[in-house]
């Protein structure tokens, strides 16, 4: 039988990110989510777990509330207070179950397994926290100069989530966690505040994002565990323009004439921006690159695919086929012209030849394909972990 849930989660989102480069982390996707969404997945995941709570600033309470995965894990979101400790106080005082657990929004690939490890030591023994041996030998600098070692023996690595009980974490932040004293996390709360807290065996993949080449590993860790190859589908239709220089396929053809569009026009490489664009989770072109933008007026269409693609590779994963259909009338697309395409796609992705087709259906259309106004795209792409 499994007991009941015992625990409520605290999970804090309410740092500035500045060690990223500006870049707000836990909104950085991970495999087709935020990074705090996985966090929140994970608490919610665990059978220990009742009410997930994320305290984030006042400015971003109704924006994260109204977000689809928050609403999914019927998580509430809270306002939090200037310091850590006091987001985190904000979170424990809005919750009531005997176990409360704080958990980083930025260690998005906690286990649902150490959150409840973690919330059954903290049941049996007041408080627990999950730690990690340290591998690596410590050094004592000064500036550039190795002055000394630190002995690893007896250290280790604190992760989260923290948990204790609701009634001791109250207690401590009444006495000392509202005062002047900075407090890195609740496990230095709670020994301030004279009790014992318990180590339970971390996990190595827990990692906490906190610098951006944090987040190259622990999204290279989130495709690896997203097995297999995802597909999706794209499509895109221009109608042909005045002047002659069709570019399609990522080839050019001199004699026919030019797609009209915000960019070259090239419907067909279009399509696979977007398939590519789909099958990573990472949305669309028109998202990515918005019509009207004086910046992309004209563009060569290869530079958008190319630029996708290095998107793609830059969140861990990589194109691993292409699948491309052309539909119209005009202009004949021989065996010629469609080889110089699939050679074209192959080369801008990365892809062997042998994982790309490119074909065209040019007789007996209907619409406007049929009538030679447009030529339209269909592409199905397959992406793989890197
Ligand atoms: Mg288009």
């Amino acid at each position: 039988m499994r007991a009941a849930p015992f625990a409520d989660a605290v999970v804090v989102a309410a740092g500035s990110s500045r060690r990223m480069g500006g870049i707000d982390k836990l909104r950085a996707d991970l495999a087709g989510r935020p990074i705090l969404a996985w966090s929140v997945a994970a608490m919610r995941a665990a059978g220990s777990v009742r009410d997930v709570v994320v305290v984030t600033g006042h400015d971003r309470v109704a924006e994260l509330a109204s977000e689809p995965w928050i609403r999914a894990a019927g998580a509430r979101v809270i306002p939090g207070g200037t310091r850590r400790q006091d987001s985190v106080a904000a979170g424990v005082r809005s919750v009531d179950a005997d176990i409360v657990l704080v958990h980083d929004g930025a260690r998005p690939l906690v286990s649902p397994a150490l959150v409840d490890r973690v919330a059954h030591a903290a049941s049996d023994h007041g408080a627990a926290i999950p730690v990690i041996a340290v591998a690596d030998s410590l050094k004592r600098l000064e500036g550039e100069a190795v002055t000394g070692v630190v002995a690893r023996d007896g250290l280790g690595r604190a992760q989260t989530p923290q948990g204790a009980r609701r009634d001791l974490l109250v207690a401590a932040f009444a006495s000392f966690g509202d005062g002047p004293e900075v407090f890195g996390d609740e496990a230095e709360l709670l020994a301030r505040a004279g009790h014992r807290v318990h180590a339970v065996e971390g996990e190595g993949r827990n990692l906490k994002v906190t610098h951006a080449d944090d987040l190259e590993v622990v999204r290279a860790l989130a495709n690896a565990a997203v097995p297999g190859v995802r597909y999706a589908t794209g499509s895109d239709s221009h109608p042909f323009g005045p002047e002659d220089g069709l570019s399609l396929g990522g080839i050019r053809i001199d004699d026919a004439p030019r797609l009209s569009g915000h960019s070259d026009g090239d419907a067909a490489l279009h399509a696979i921006c977007d398939a590519l664009l789909a099958a990573s989770g990472m949305g669309d072109l028109g998202r990515l690159f918005p019509a009207g933008d004086p910046a992309t007026r004209g563009i060569d269409s290869r530079e958008l695919l190319r630029s996708v693609v290095a998107r793609i590779v830059e969140a861990g994963l990589r194109p691993a086929s292409i699948d491309l259909t052309i539909t119209g009338a005009r202009p004949r697309l021989g065996g010629a012209r469609l080889d110089r395409m699939r050679e074209a796609v192959a080369g801008l992705t990365g892809l062997e030849a042998a994982h790309v087709s490119v074909k065209a259906a040019t007789g007996n259309l209907s619409g406007d394909p049929g009538a030679g106004r447009t030529i339209a795209a269909d592409a199905l792409a397959g992406v793989a972990a890197r």
